[in-house]
């Protein structure tokens, strides 16, 4: 053979190679994504050079990746018909860490207080040497179309050195690409079960935009002639001559190669070409789901910053009735160039309260080793989040707009309470979010209206949306509050859910109307009652005979012209809080 050649790593990669195989194991699985990542980049280098230099692709091999796992010897191979790698290459690529990505990764390990941290290697991706996660091993061997030689990397964990050989064995010999092979250690050997390999793959890998082939064991059954138990002859001699030939069914063992990303990812076919189903397929699949969901929305962004997204609006809470509490709802599937990322930066893609909303977020322009850092800091993802958010609501509104109107009562049934909340939490939201709000009011105390339907509704002078908080639509219905804009056919809005007050207030106006509490002090209706200083005048006395009885009960007790036929009203004061409010704080220290 020829000559082996001894290389030192340097330290850095010795220092990575030692806290991944020491420290990050319990995300051992994350290698196969990283090394699938890594063949997909080598094919796309490959397919992007071949534009300019045809030749570079010239050894017809197909553009595939594929995945063997030995279950017997505890290897796993990934091959691919990339770039390859020249002798200087592999010393650069595989020795060094030139790499930015992997150089910030040992930057926050050495800033992080617990070393190891656990949570690094799945926000930074550490890359190549993830294999030694797993291995106590690994071959690379590799052919770059620059180069008539293959060579083969040889790295064991817990070694300072490599060594670098060319290949000589004819058998051995690629075509273009890389192979790697992987000697899995004690029990990464598990890793190493053609359906293991291809549930991981399935998970992490199915968008990668190659053809990625496992390697499985396949069967069909087969017709096959019994043969007689000579015994059995024997015994029966004379009837053998007549006897029929006996078959039975049996299965025939072979190993093939399958492929297991099938499809293009949904995301980057043309919406126009996509049906329905599809996406409550995808969605289904994705998602784990059985019920498709209620909506869902398709688009691409170019120029500033590109990504496509598919995004649903699910049937049920996501995660049960109290997914508000909850941060972590791994809703959003974040891929960078076709490759799944993670599914844990839903809360750097969309505020809390859109949480419920799913889906896939494919971006150009974002690194392969994109971290939550990089996601909070990010210009890119700024705009990223602002055109989702933006997308999502129309989603929402159109299924407001939808001509079956169940779904937008099933929709409201079910988030109406996140949509308030956001009205809280996202004032700069409020033009969005506030178009898709629904009240029971007086004029429609069975099906709830929108803010537009309310505004459509006033009378030419009135000014405000008028509103009452209270506990039911019934209570409302009877508040002596009410009686005047009744008579004068006022609609009042009924917010009965608790957190609408609170939403109403934060919203403040709609449309340039002010929304007013019709159970405060100094409710105005109008010019009103040319008699109201005399009436004042000829009731002060008992006005202050009744607050001298009631003493410090009441604040302030007032000649009004808000009711019609009850006597009197307990109203609240302009800036105090509404008796609603006061209802629900003591419910609530109860
Ligand atoms: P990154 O992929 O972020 O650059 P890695 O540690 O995963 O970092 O890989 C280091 C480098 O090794 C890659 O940039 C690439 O140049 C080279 N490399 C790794 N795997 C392959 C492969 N299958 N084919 C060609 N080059 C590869
Ligand atoms: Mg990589």
């Amino acid at each position: 053979g020829s000559p082996v050649e001894k290389y030192e790593y340097q330290a850095e990669v010795s220092r990575l190679m030692d806290l991944i195989v020491n420290s990050l194991y319990s995300n051992q699985e994350v290698f196969l994504r990283e090394l699938v990542s890594n063949a997909s980049d080598a094919l796309d280098k490959l397919r992007f050079l071949s534009v300019t230099q045809p030749e570079l692709s010239k050894d017809s091999a197909e553009l595939d990746i594929r995945v063997q796992a030995d279950k017997d010897n505890g290897i796993i191979t990934i091959t691919d018909t990339g770039i390859g790698m020249t002798r200087e290459e592999l010393v650069d690529c595989l020795g060094t860490i030139a790499q930015s990505g992997t150089a910030k990764f040992l930057k926050a390990l050495k800033d992080s207080k617990e070393a190891g941290d656990n949570n690094l290697i799945g926000q930074f991706g550490v890359g190549f040497y993830s294999a030694f996660l797993v291995s106590d091993k690994v071959a690379v061997a590799t052919k770059s179309p620059k180069s008539d030689k293959q060579y083969v990397w040889e790295g064991e964990a817990n070694a300072s050195t490599y060594t670098i050989r060319e290949e000589t064995d004819p058998e051995r010999l690629l075509p273009r690409g890389t192979r790697i092979t992987l000697h899995l250690k004690g029990d990464a050997k598990q890793f190493a079960h053609p359906e293991r390999v291809q549930k991981l793959l399935k998970n992490y890998s199915q968008f990668v935009s190659f053809p990625i082939y496992t390697w499985e064991e396949k069967g069909f059954t087969k017709e096959v002639e019994v043969e007689e138990d000579p015994a059995e002859a024997k015994k029966d001699d004379e009837e053998v001559q007549t006897k029929e030939k006996k078959t039975k069914k049996v299965i025939e063992k072979y190993w093939d190669w399958e492929r297991i990303n099938e499809t293009k990812p949904l995301w980057l076919r043309n919406p126009k070409e996509v049906a329905t189903e599809e996406y409550n397929e995808f969605y289904r699949n994705t998602f784990n789901e059985y019920l498709d969901p209620l909506a869902s929305t398709h688009f691409t962004t170019e120029g500033e910053i590109e990504f496509r997204s598919v995004l649903y609006v699910p049937t049920m809470p996501p995660n049960g009735q109290d997914d508000l509490m909850n941060s972590k709802t791994k809703n959003i599937r974040l891929y960078v160039k076709r490759v799944f990322i993670s599914d844990d930066f839903d809360g750097e893609l969309f505020p809390r309260y859109m949480g419920f909303i799913r889906g896939v977020v494919d971006s150009s322009d974002l690194p392969l080793n994109v971290s939550r850092e990089i996601l909070q800091e990010s210009r890119i993802v700024r705009m990223m989040r602002k055109r989702l958010l933006k997308k999502a609501f129309d989603m929402i509104r159109g299924i407001s707009m939808s001509e079956n109107k169940d779904d937008y009562e099933k929709f409201w049934e079910t988030y109406g309470k996140h949509l308030k909340l956001g009205c809280i939490e996202d004032v700069d939201n409020h033009k969005h979010i506030a178009p898709l709000l629904r009240f029971f009011s007086s004029q429609s105390d069975e099906e709830m209206i929108s803010l537009d339907e309310y505004v459509e509704n006033m009378k030419p002078d009135q000014k405000d949306i008028y509103f009452i908080a209270s506990d039911s639509v019934t209570h409302a219905k009877n508040t002596p509050f009410i009686e005047k804009l009744l008579e004068k056919d006022l609609e009042v809005l009924f917010l009965v859910d608790p957190i609408d007050e609170v939403a109403i207030q934060n919203l403040k106006a709609y449309k340039e109307k002010k929304f007013v509490d019709i159970s405060k002090e100094g409710l105005d209706l109008g010019a009103e009652n040319e008699n109201e200083t005399e009436v004042k005048q000829e009731f002060g006395k008992t006005c202050d005979w009744i607050k001298r009885r009631l003493g410090d009960k009441v604040a302030s007790v007032q000649v009004s012209n808000r009711l019609s036929s009850s006597p009197c009203v307990l109203a609240t004061g302009q800036f105090g809080f509404s008796a609603n409010m006061e209802r629900l704080m003591k419910a609530r220290q109860s």
